[in-house]
């Protein structure tokens, strides 16, 4: 999505450790408008696959899985909610994830009673570095017996893992924005 990777290199900084920081638009200030035309995109790019609710996680997921919603006949967005440490009672689905910027694990839940049997769930978020966050939540639909029908990324930074291993199992990933490369001491950006 050209758009996006134009916002990218006019408002995003390229920090040390591999973390590129898209704060004016994505992760702290939010363009809605831009949300709306990604959402329009993955509706565009996922046309024809069953969904019946968006699956995301805490807390940049949000923002972009609701509005992405209103383009998939307003299903319902779920999110993972993290926690540095949890009573489990059975009425949750449960795993641990590693973030990636914040170095350290957390465990994630979503209850039960919102992922279903059989649900056909399109899996949303801000980034895919190594796959940690995804890999939870792909684990999270399996425990629940839900069917990954696509995976939705605004942007994937192609140096890392994630994609490549996410393709090679057969998702059907949808990335707006794939960074190759890029360079913390320059700034530059490059997409694929
Ligand atoms: P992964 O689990 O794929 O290693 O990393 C993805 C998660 O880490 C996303 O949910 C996102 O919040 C965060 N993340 C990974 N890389 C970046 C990055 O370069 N910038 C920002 N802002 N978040 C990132």
């Amino acid at each position: 999505m050209k758009e996006l990777e134009e916002y990218i290199r006019r408002f995003g900084t390229v920090k040390e450790g591999n973390v590129l920081k898209v704060d004016a638009f994505l992760n702290h200030q939010c363009d809605v408008a831009l949300f709306d035309r990604m959402g329009e995109e993955w509706a565009r790019l996922f046309a024809g696959k069953p969904v019946d609710k968006i699956l995301t996680i805490e807390a940049s997921g949000i923002g972009i899985a609701c509005v992405a919603a209103r383009h998939f006949n307003n299903v319902p967005v779920v999110f993972a909610k993290k926690y540095q440490s949890i009573n489990l009672d059975g009425e949750q689905y449960a795993t641990s994830i590693h973030s990636f910027t914040k170095q350290k694990d957390f465990h994630v839940i979503v209850a039960k009673k919102f992922l279903n049997a059989g649900e056909h769930v399109l899996l949303v978020d801000d980034f895919l570095a190594n796959g940690c966050a995804l890999n939870g939540l792909i684990e999270i639909c399996e425990a629940a017996g839900a069917v990954v029908e696509g995976i939705g990324i605004a942007i994937e930074k192609g140096f890392q893992d994630g994609g490549a291993s996410l393709r090679e199992r057969g998702y059907d990933l949808q990335s707006l924005a794939i960074v190759d490369a890029m360079d913390p001491a320059t700034g530059e950006i490059e997409f694929r």
